[in-house]
């Protein structure tokens, strides 16, 4: 069973995702985590995005302990993130990790931008989760506040349509809902709502196969 959680930064979409993968008992994977850590390689290889067969290269190491630093969840890393992610041959050095990962039985869990469209279409359960950019930008503000990171409101909300216009507009597996994903909207939602309501669309799907 393959549960794929895509939608743009601070959707709510890690949240959600961990807490499904803990009450089927499946496996949970932050596929950003892999974009973060390819931009990570990079920096130390002295690299930049602009080189693309040197993000290639990074994407290659991706798979380790690299993926439990905690340099990799700081603004800066997630800003190279989204660059390193245009390029296709980071994009497709990564799918296999992905592929391999979402086939652990007896289920998976992967959120990120482009898993119901392009890693897993064949997933049971696709979940599209979103939220106004306002929402999202009030509440990337505060996790980094909670943090311990200064974060201005206005820097945040800049930063975050900067990200998901490049994350919608790339060529390459960009941000959309797959035709067939259940739409969630979390404006309005808290984390609790926004649970039930995904973990009750999941019985419907497992149950359906
Ligand atoms: O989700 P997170 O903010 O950790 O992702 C960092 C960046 O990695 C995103 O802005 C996006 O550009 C890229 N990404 C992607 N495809 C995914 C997951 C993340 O392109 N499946």
């Amino acid at each position: 069973m393959i549960v794929a959680i895509d939608g743009p930064a601070a959707s709510g979409k890690g949240t959600l995702a961990r807490r499904l993968a803990a009450h089927f008992g499946y496996a949970f994977l932050d596929t950003g985590l892999l974009y973060r850590a390819t931009a990570l390689h990079l920096l130390e290889a002295g690299g930049t995005p602009a080189d693309a067969a040197a993000a290639e290269r990074a994407a290659q190491r991706v798979g380790g302990a690299e993926l439990l630093d905690p340099r990799l969840r700081s603004e800066e890393i997630g800003r190279l993130a989204s660059a390193v992610a245009v390029i296709p041959a980071v994009r497709t050095a990564l799918l296999e990790f992905q592929r391999r990962f979402a086939a652990t039985p007896p289920g998976a869990v992967l959120d990120g931008r482009d898993i119901g469209t392009v890693v897993c279409p064949e997933a049971e359960a696709k979940i599209y989760i979103t939220a106004s950019l306002e929402e999202r930008a009030r509440r990337r503000a505060k996790e980094l506040r909670d943090r311990g990171v200064e974060a201005i409101y206005e820097r945040v909300l800049q930063d975050m349509q900067e990200r998901d216009r490049r994350d919608s507009e790339r060529r390459t597996a960009p941000l959309r809902p797959a035709d067939d994903a259940f739409v969630l909207d979390t404006t309005a939602l808290d984390a609790e709502a926004a649970f039930v309501i995904a973990r009750d669309y999941v019985v419907k799907r497992r149950d359906a196969r």
